[in-house]
């Protein structure tokens, strides 16, 4: 047996001295919660009168025969309240800081989707909330800052290191440190020292645990292969858990394949060669990182990919190779966003197109006896700025021109 909190060779708590009382809470807090069948009832109850659990699964007819090949089916996690699936994560987390009888909660963010998850739980459950975002971020994700602070959360901007989401976990650490009393600290993926990576992945277990039941009534089968795409790995891990017994359900990791090839032009750390293995930010796991252990610049078109690090777990389920991690490309990305859009009506957001955007290169090669099922993990509406970009609308570009001028007069 490994130690707890590891998965193979990966993950533990790597945490100053000071945060081990805090950690230990944490911990017998999440084995009680887990061990009480009615915390788990609490937790579907609220998803479904609040988030709209279970979501459906989509047969996207109009692909399938496209393609020619498997049939495709998609879950819908772009459903949830706030737009994603990190709604699942946060108000289970949330649940928990009642249980525990703290009162504040404070988050890191990068492209502020999981600050808002955040600011709209703690609005939810009358919690106090702050939210560290580095200045960069801050700076050109105003849409999402906007709705923090509505919702009634203080937004700290970061102004240490690069100014991006590795320094705002760092500043969110540091106020832990000195606030454990009263504070959790909500991250927003299935990363950082244990327990989080079994905790987000045991809230975002119920993405897998509809999908499996859902897939078989409506395909009359298990599917072959499960899309979906990877960034910290929480709404991979979601909807893998339910299939990872199944010997004949492929599962497939679809990480920012960003301008290709080459450091600091993606964030792909298990499906190109770029990664290797070493411990920060509290854990063990591959890091896109140079020689020295500094962290390396990455990029995607998706802001919710662009990470340095991994899920532990989705990087021990790699090594054993239970799941294959792919990458797909900006360009793909955007191609595959266009098409799901057009033929499905389905709007995908950015992150959750590169799991689309794979699942169509193979589909054509598999036959209409399969079955393919894609975690949409997020909607694309909500990042009209961002999607509008990435398209280079000429239209979408005069309109924010007026309007700038509008607010300049
Ligand atoms: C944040 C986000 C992701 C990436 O996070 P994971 O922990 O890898 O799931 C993926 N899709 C959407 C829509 C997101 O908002």
């Amino acid at each position: 047996m490994p130690e707890p909190g590891y998965y193979g060779r990966f993950g533990g708590a790597f945490i100053p001295e000071i945060l081990v009382a805090t950690f230990d809470e944490l911990r017998e807090a999440f084995e009680s919660a887990r061990n009480d069948p009615a915390f788990w009832r609490e937790f579907e109850e609220m998803m479904s009168t609040y988030s709209c659990r279970p979501t459906p699964i989509t047969f996207a007819e109009n692909l399938t025969a496209d393609f020619g090949g498997a049939r495709i089916f998609v879950k819908r996690e772009d459903l949830n309240h706030t737009g994603a699936h990190k709604a699942n994560n946060v108000m289970g987390q949330g649940l928990l800081v009642k249980r525990m009888g703290k009162t504040r909660v404070i988050a890191e963010t990068g492209a502020g989707q999981h600050g808002v998850a955040t600011a709209t739980m703690a609005a939810k459950l009358g919690l106090e909330c702050t939210i560290y975002m580095g200045e960069v971020d801050v700076a050109r994700q105003r849409p999402n800052v906007f709705w923090m602070e509505r919702l009634g959360a203080t937004v700290v901007p970061v102004t240490e290191g690069s100014r991006t989401l590795k320094d705002a976990i760092n500043e969110a650490f540091r106020d832990w440190v000195t606030n454990m009393d009263d504070t959790h600290y909500a991250l927003g993926t299935a990363c950082g020292p244990h327990p989080f990576p079994e905790m987000v992945s045991y809230f975002q277990s119920i993405v897998g645990q509809e999908a499996r039941e859902q897939i078989q009534a409506s395909a009359g089968k298990l599917p072959d292969r499960v899309y979906a795409c990877v960034g910290g790995g929480s709404n991979a891990l979601g909807i893998f858990s339910a299939f990872l017994e199944d010997d004949g359900v492929e599962l497939i990791g679809v990480e920012a394949g960003g301008r290709g090839a080459g450091i600091g032009q993606h964030a792909a750390r298990l499906g190109l060669d770029d990664a290797t293995v070493g411990v920060a930010q509290g854990y063990k796991t591959y890091f896109l990182q140079n020689a020295e252990g500094q962290m390396q610049e990455t990029h995607s078109v998706a802001a919710g990919l662009d990470y340095v690090g991994v899920s532990p777990i989705l990087a021990d389920l790699h090594e054993k190779g239970r799941v294959r991690f792919e990458s797909a490309t900006d360009t793909e990305v955007v191609d595959a966003l266009s098409l799901t859009v057009r033929r499905e009506g389905l709007i995908p957001a950015l992150e959750s197109s590169h799991a689309f955007a794979h699942a169509f290169k193979e589909a054509p090669q598999m036959s209409p006896d399969e079955v393919i099922l894609i975690n949409q993990s997020g909607r694309g509406d909500k990042d009209i700025f961002t999607v509008a970009d990435a398209f280079d609308d000429p239209k979408w570009k005069a309109f924010i021109q007026e309007k700038a001028e509008a607010y300049r007069g």
